[in-house]
């Protein structure tokens, strides 16, 4: 995640470097930031896994599109809360206590999904989400306050932060995973008397024990903050002030007797409720959401002919990183089933939950992120343009999953594949995000007009969203649909839209010339 937030003025210390060179801050924020991104990916990793590992196994042996569909509609929930989730720091409690606030209810949650029951897995799911919406897009924009406007450090303050988050997403899967799948840890279990079925949800604790670090850490590191985000804005007349009020309540109000509505009607039978109609649902609504955004902001104001192009262009990049985040988030999804079920879990000997392979992306992120930084300054004013950036992420993904099409035909004849396949994509992958996701927010808010340039992370977090909830439904024609065509589809369709954004680069660079 780059750049975008302007500076608060109460921007700490400029010449704080204590933290490799820059405000002790952003150690705090780095340190919670990770460990929420640990509690995150942890969960994530063995989150599909368990709900379609067997009833004997101690899982909820769901059919894949029935876990799919939950998957689906939980990462994207998990990203689109962002959108509420900043609204609500901004206007009424301030990013500092909504990060504070947003800890502890993730941690909660994942304590929710160490419950071996029916119950306790939903709530969980609904606390991650929540949670998640109050810190994830808040910390950001506290990092964003660290700096003055005018500080230089602000892009590699950010770089480094993005490093936090890919510690945390590294680390997580081992362990997680580890508790949650492996024999060793199974034996344990069995040997103390405690049911060795239920290691999944030593995984989902693990979790938790994670975000308890996070928000330890952030507590203790709070005084470095200064006064960053400490008081939401104030409203420009007590009439602003009460409408929005009433617009929070009514939110509140309309999405808790929508969750009423539902568990009142799957428990009493009144109507059906379904894991694939909640998730079709989901669906529209984002597509509402996405429909009603642009529209608004298209019309929100009178722009100059020279403002709506640029916001044609936002709209562009915004398909574009939806689809790339659609093939790219698959990761949980069908590429954790192709770990679990077509490949071989074993390197010299040595037996590996799949679940590691999570860790594959951020590992080469860790790895690769300082050689693109160089790359990208190397190449100085041939620097690509953010189009050509977002068409080599789309060729890199699409490229991924292109070979596993090879893979997947010795999966179908009843082979398990060598991990060097999933290894392969996961670097390929990388490198699509590292083309792309660095680029991308910062791009958005270059782009868009000052007075809207604030909604401009709203737009990432949505096609974050979008393309969560996609990578996640297709993982539900896992199965039942010939895994070399699933692969070759979702080859076709990333390529697809790089070929129409890379015939684009041209208009738009001409667009933008003046
Ligand atoms: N891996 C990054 C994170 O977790 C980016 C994820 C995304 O935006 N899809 O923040």
């Amino acid at each position: 995640m780059a750049t975008a937030t302007p500076a608060s003025p109460s921007a700490v210390a400029a010449r704080d470097t204590s933290f490799f060179g820059h405000p002790r801050g952003l150690s705090t924020l780095f340190f919670t930031e990770m460990w929420e991104r640990f509690s995150y990916y942890g969960m994530r990793a063995i989150l599909i896994l368990f709900m379609t590992a067997p009833l004997t196994e101690g899982g909820l042996e769901f059919n894949t599109a029935k876990a799919a569909a939950i998957y689906g509609t939980y990462v994207a929930l998990v990203y689109l809360t962002a959108l509420p989730g900043g609204w609500i720091a901004d206007r009424f409690i301030g990013q500092r206590r909504s990060t504070l606030y947003g800890g502890i209810i993730i941690m909660l949650g994942h304590v929710s999904l160490a419950i071996p029951t029916m119950a306790t897995f939903y709530l969980g799911l609904g606390l991650v989400v929540v949670g998640t919406g109050l810190l994830k897009p808040n910390v950001s924009t506290l990092v964003g306050g660290l700096y003055d406007a005018d500080d230089e450090r602000r892009d590699a303050g950010f770089s480094l932060y993005y490093m936090g988050i890919n510690l945390g997403a590294f680390l997580a899967p081992l362990i997680c995973g580890w508790l949650a799948q492996s024999a060793q840890f199974r034996s344990i279990l069995a040997s103390v008397g405690v049911s060795p079925r239920n290691s999944w949800h030593w995984g989902f604790a693990m979790a938790a024990v994670g975000m308890l670090f996070g928000v330890v850490q952030y507590l203790a590191g709070w005084k470095y903050l200064g006064a960053a985000g400490m008081n939401p804005v104030v409203p420009e007349s007590p009439a602003a002030a009460a409408k929005e009020r009433r617009v929070l309540r009514g939110g509140l109000l309309a999405t808790a007797a929508l969750i009423i509505a539902l568990i009142v009607g799957g428990v009493t039978g009144a109507f059906e409720v379904t894991a694939q109609g909640v998730a079709d649902g989901i669906g529209v609504a984002l597509l509402v959401i996405v429909l009603g955004f642009f529209g608004w902001m298209f019309t929100v104001a009178k722009w100059t002919p020279e403002e709506r192009k640029r916001l044609v262009v936002v709209l562009v990049l915004f398909l574009a990183a939806s689809v790339f985040w659609s093939v790219f988030e698959q990761a949980g999804s069908t590429l954790n089933l192709f770990a679990a079920r077509g490949t071989r879990t074993e390197v010299l000997g040595f037996k590996f939950p799949s679940s590691w392979f999570q860790s594959l992306n951020s590992l080469f992120l860790i790895i690769f992120a300082p050689v693109f930084a160089w790359i990208w300054l190397r190449l100085g004013k041939r620097d690509p343009s953010s189009p050509t950036k977002f068409t080599l992420g789309l060729v890199f993904v699409a490229l991924g999953f292109g070979i596993l099409v090879f893979a997947a035909r010795q999966v179908e004849l009843g082979v398990k594949v060598s991990p060097l396949w999933l290894t392969a994509t996961y670097l390929l992958h990388t490198i699509g995000e590292l083309c792309l996701s660095p680029v991308g927010l910062s791009a958005m808010t270059r782009l868009a007009p000052a007075r809207i340039a604030a909604m401009t992370m709203g737009v990432w977090f949505l096609a974050t969203s979008v393309g969560n909830y996609l990578g996640g439904r297709v993982a539900g024609f896992y199965g039942s649909f010939s895994l070399p065509d699933l692969f070759g589809a979702v080859t076709l369709y990333a390529l697809a839209a790089a070929l129409v954004l890379a015939l684009l680069i041209r208009p738009i660079r001409r667009m933008l010339a003046r």
